[in-house]
């Protein structure tokens, strides 16, 4: 029998960047999962990135992973979001070809050295003491391995509801695995159970879109790999396929309020937390009664642009219910759907019981990534996916494993909050849960994390050149801006004062200028004095470090008193609501838990360090000791 340095289990977002990273590393490979077809699907919605997601992206990206290339290579919409906020909290959306993202997807998969793949469900593990071994598959074979790494998503005891109807399934269309569930309650993992949902899918030659909103792809069109040149990419001819927005109206949560019982959320069929951010239809029609309408994004789902995703609109009603709610909204009064929605509910395993190398702590060599670890996304699950194959990696070459820090990346804010907090309800990343945000920018996760990826043995040597390369034209970039300087009484002076209302009492450079926060790249670039640059991305990138140079310092300082204050009393009789700027999340959060302290109130899921920021500056201002 075939003894592998590592075996992954699952070919989802988690299991190809494990088992890609770990085969880079030269660690021969086994990728297991039930079917070959299926690897890289894309569950739900097919977009990549977002707020906080697309900065976990990158970092992936950064480390050579897949998910990014993959994406750009199958984009059909691309955006930027909080495109008029600073570059900290920007972040970058595509929406992909489901199936090219795919296809995509295998390519790298099957062609990759040293990765093996399987079809086959495994069944159990194979284990030596408190040591896994490796796994046993569905027909009885064994497959031996110095690590296992686990990322089977929504699959362990996977059970979907569709109004009256619930049975069991991983996903729509896929078996749920329900033997390794099994297993696994024989060893001491805490295990829960959460729920996430989809929307129904709609025919689009159903749709009229001729009174609709629409919304093009971005001039300019943001990729989301920082390689996407050196692949071709950035002159690739994509099907750009537009989005359109519509909205729901009274009679449609008219129709979803009488049809309440009818759901399994508020009928007790399902009891589990779902994902607060992407809550189904039934949910915001409840939870935002005085709320008469939710915008709707419609989108496509493939470049053959024949079935719609009506983004916001997860229901588990029955489909009889789903076709009447969806027939009241403009431009969908003949829809047809394809595919209904449905909720899902599944076991997770309790994140505290996991080392911040993803290692579990009770069985050793094994190592837990994904949607099993209580989180949401694609992107939240690459991102562990990646760490788990390289301390698998690690691990097999007798090296010490990494543990990313929340001040090195996303990636360390995202295990740091699983492990030591665990979670209460699917985990999504935001840019609010990093305290060190100016610098975990999405536009620098290569300089962060590439040369540590070529020491961990993950980046190739070609990606590491590109990224030296590109680090000396900022350099070189940086130092010519550096030189250019503008005396205060000459003409560039003046038009400054005129344009930009900035009076330089001194001579300045134009790198200084970049640091003051009424002046933008494009404007120096305006200037007479300006010159030629190699490229406006690198131009933006000195531009970014020059802004953020000074408030990164003011930054870790706060961070630094944060840790002081952690003692900090908190009285019981606080009245959360009346603190300013504090999201409900947070408000019912912390009045249902009261914590005693800054340090127990920062362990509560789900409270960034921002929150805990608003709190000590009001509890300051009370003068509450
Ligand atoms: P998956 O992508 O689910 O991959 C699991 C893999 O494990 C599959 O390849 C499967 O074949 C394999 N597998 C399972 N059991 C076995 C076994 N015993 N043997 C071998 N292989 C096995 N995320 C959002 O961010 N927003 C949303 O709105 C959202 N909605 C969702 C709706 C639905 C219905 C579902 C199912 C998921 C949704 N998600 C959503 C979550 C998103 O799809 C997941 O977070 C992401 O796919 C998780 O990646 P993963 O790699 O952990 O697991």
């Amino acid at each position: 029998m075939k003894e592998y340095g590592v075996i992954v289990i699952g070919g989802g977002h988690a299991g190809c960047e494990a088992a890609h990273a770990a085969a880079r590393a030269g660690v021969k490979t086994l990728l297991i999962t039930m079917r070959k077809e299926s690897i890289g699907q894309m569950s739900c919605n097919p977009a990549i990135g977002g707020i906080g997601k697309s900065h976990l992206a990158r970092e992936v990206d950064a480390l050579d992973g897949l998910m990014c290339k993959t994406a750009d290579n199958s984009a059909l919409q691309r955006r930027t979001l909080n495109s008029r906020k600073g570059p900290a909290v920007r972040a970058t959306r595509i929406q992909t070809c489901r199936d090219a993202y795919k296809q995509n997807m295998q390519a790298y998969i099957n062609n990759r050295e040293e990765l093996d793949v399987l079809e086959a469900s495994v069944t159990s593990l194979i284990i030596d003491g408190n040591t896994t071994r490796g796994v046993i598959t569905d027909d009885g074979r064994k497959y031996y391995s110095i690590s296992v790494i686990m990322t089977v998503g929504t699959f362990l005891g996977g059970k979907i509801h569709i109004g009256e109807k619930s049975f069991s399934a991983g996903r729509a269309g896929d078996k749920a695995s329900n033997d390794l569930e099994k297993f696994f309650f024989e060893h001491p993992f805490k295990i829960g159970r959460l729920k996430t949902g989809t929307p129904p899918r709609i025919k689009k030659h159903s749709i009229n879109f001729s009174r609709l909103e629409i919304q093009h792809s971005e001039i300019g069109q943001p990729h989301i790999s920082y390689l996407y040149d050196h692949y071709g990419l950035a002159s690739k001819n994509i099907n750009q396929i537009p989005c359109h927005i519509t909205y729901t109206n009274k009679e449609t949560h008219g129709i979803i309020k009488n049809s309440k019982k009818l759901s399994p959320m508020y009928n007790g069929k399902i009891n589990s937390i779902g994902p607060r951010y992407c809550p189904s239809i039934e949910d915001k029609v409840e939870r935002f009664e005085d709320k008469e309408s939710h915008q709707i994004f419609l989108e496509p789902e493939t470049s053959s642009d024949i079935e719609i995703y009506p983004n916001g609109l997860s229901t588990s009603l029955p489909e009889e219910i789903q076709q009447k709610f969806l027939r009241t909204i403009q431009g969908l009064e003949n829809c047809e759907i394809s595919k209904p929605g449905y909720a899902i509910e599944y076991s997770y395993f309790d994140p505290r019981s996991l080392e911040n190398t993803l290692e579990t702590k009770y069985i050793k060599n094994l190592f837990f990534a994904g949607q099993i670890n209580g989180t949401t996304g694609y992107e939240e699950a690459a991102a562990q996916g990646i760490l788990a194959g390289i301390n698998a990696s690690l691990k097999f070459k007798n090296k010490e494993m990494w543990c990313p820090t929340r001040k090195e990346a996303y990636l360390g804010v995202l295990v740091d909050d699983l492990v030591t907090r665990g979670v209460m309800e699917p985990y999504r990343m935001f840019t609010s849960r990093a305290e060190y945000r100016l610098r975990l920018r999405e536009d620098n996760a290569d300089e962060r994390l590439t040369e540590k990826g070529f020491e961990m043995g993950i980046v190739s040597g070609l990606r590491l050149n590109l990224f030296k390369k590109k680090m000396d034209k900022i350099s070189l970039e940086s130092s010519r801006l550096e030189k250019i300087l503008i005396q205060p009484e000459s003409k560039v002076s003046h038009y400054l004062k005129d344009q930009l209302g900035v009076t330089l009492k001194r001579a300045q450079s134009l790198k200084n200028l970049l640091k003051m926060s009424n002046i933008r790249y494009e404007d120096i670039t305006k200037l007479d004095c300006f010159g030629k640059t190699v490229n406006s991305d690198i131009g933006h990138l000195v531009a970014n470090n020059e802004r953020y140079s000074g408030y990164l310092k003011k930054q870790e300082e706060e961070v630094h008193l944060l840790e002081q204050q952690q003692g900090m009393v908190i009285p019981e009789e606080l009245k959360y609501e009346e603190i300013r700027g504090l999201s409900n999340e947070a408000i019912e959060k912390l009045s249902k838990i009261k914590p005693k302290n800054i340090g127990q109130a920062s362990r509560v899921s789900g409270v960034t360090p921002s929150i805990i920021s608003l709190l000590r500056i009001h509890l300051k201002k009370c003068s509450f000791k």
